[in-house]
């Protein structure tokens, strides 16, 4: 007898509500507004009355079970064993009654957290994966954030700043991450160096040369054997063959550099998007601490702290000041490397025939 079909197993993300604070799945929707009695701390106020407080704290996004469990264990202890995650890795706990919040509060700072990251904060730097789980990064991310967060923990605790700073890192130059106020994303200066006895045994070799956004790569025989060449010329330095031919290999101790990227914005109820530039380049990759990269992010937080008008983000200051001063008061030399001349770049340069001054 045919044996029944056995059902399938439905994977993905489970229903959040289940996991949502009483309070919090009572009022979906029915927020009226919502308070920032003291940085890391946000009020919920219901239309019929229900109250919410959330507890932020930062911490590293790849977690160690020891630390989920001592963050899971202070929920259940000072809180009310609820907890949620937000995009930028920081932890919060909901509770609803007023008097647990400031034992939370020393319970997460005892324990070595902290509590932040709210309003016009520097929120938490948020992370790519580097190389604990992805098979392309060309720089540590979780070592970019540690040292960069580690320097702006005042930035995190307190509401110092214009607008809120959102960072963001990426650890490969062509995927996930690198969209922010400030974004840390790896810049490779050379083009990949192919290891010819591998790529026939590795690389699809069709799907490589697809892969190329300025057709620079061909298909070649190398000592008789089926491999790959690049046009150096046309090669852009942009990383994407790395992924699906790990044979052409692009991260460099030396030529593997860090950029920095300022005023990207995602839209929102009340704005469009807003697409960052390039402001530092070349800066060394340079692990465990990053020093370099670090001077340049508190060089234009403090500028941006300094000269910014209340509740403009990064973006609307230098769209005020402009692209010249805003290089002028940072101090970040403007050079060549500034200049989009990648000939794809066409749409993106000011093509019209007005001229402006
Ligand atoms: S930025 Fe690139 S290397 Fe880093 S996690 Fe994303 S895909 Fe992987
Ligand atoms: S690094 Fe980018 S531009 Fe250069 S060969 Fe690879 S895919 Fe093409």
């Amino acid at each position: 007898m045919a044996q029944e079909m056995r059902s399938p197993i439905e994977s993905g993300c489970p229903d959040g509500f289940q996991y949502m604070h009483p309070i919090m799945r009572k009022n979906y929707g029915q927020w009226a507004y919502h308070e920032d009695p003291q940085p890391g701390v946000l009020l919920h106020v219901s239309n019929n009355g229900d109250k919410m407080w959330t507890v932020r704290a930062g911490t590293q996004r790849i977690l160690d079970v020891f630390t989920l469990r001592k963050l899971c264990d202070i929920g259940d202890e000072y809180g009310e064993g609820y907890i949620h995650f937000t995009i930028r890795s920081n932890i919060e706990y909901q509770v609803a009654d007023e008097a647990k919040v400031q034992p939370l509060i020393k319970a997460l700072t005892d324990a070595g957290f902290i509590v932040g990251g709210t309003r016009n904060s520097v929120a938490m730097l948020s992370h790519t994966q580097g190389w604990l789980h992805c098979d392309i990064p060309g720089t540590d991310a979780s070592g970019v954030v540690k040292s960069m967060m580690d320097e702006l923990i005042g930035e995190f605790q307190n509401w110092n700043m214009p607008n809120r700073v959102h960072m963001t890192t990426s650890c490969c130059q062509i995927n996930c991450g690198g969209q922010g106020d400030i974004a840390i994303n790896v810049q490779h200066t050379k083009p990949p160096k192919i290891n010819h006895d591998l790529v026939s045994n590795v690389c699809e070799r069709p799907s490589v040369v697809a892969r190329c956004p300025v057709a620079a790569i061909r298909p070649a025989l190398v000592n008789g054997k089926p491999s790959l060449e690049v046009d150096e010329k046309k090669c852009i330095c942009c990383g994407a063959c790395f992924p699906p031919c790990p044979p052409m290999q692009i991260n460099d101790a030396e030529h593997s550099k860090l950029a920095i990227w300022v005023g990207g914005n995602h839209s929102n109820a009340r704005s469009k998007p807003t697409f960052q530039k390039l402001v530092a380049s070349g800066i060394p990759n340079n692990p465990p601490r990053w020093p370099e990269a670090t001077a340049v992010v508190k060089k234009i937080l403090k500028t941006y702290k300094e000269d910014a008008k209340d509740w403009e983000r990064m973006n609307d200051w230098i769209e005020r000041i402009g692209w010249p001063r805003f290089f002028e008061k940072t101090g970040l030399p403007f050079t060549k490397y500034h200049i989009d001349n990648w000939r794809g770049a066409r749409a993106s340069l000011n093509a019209s025939t007005h001229i402006r001054f």
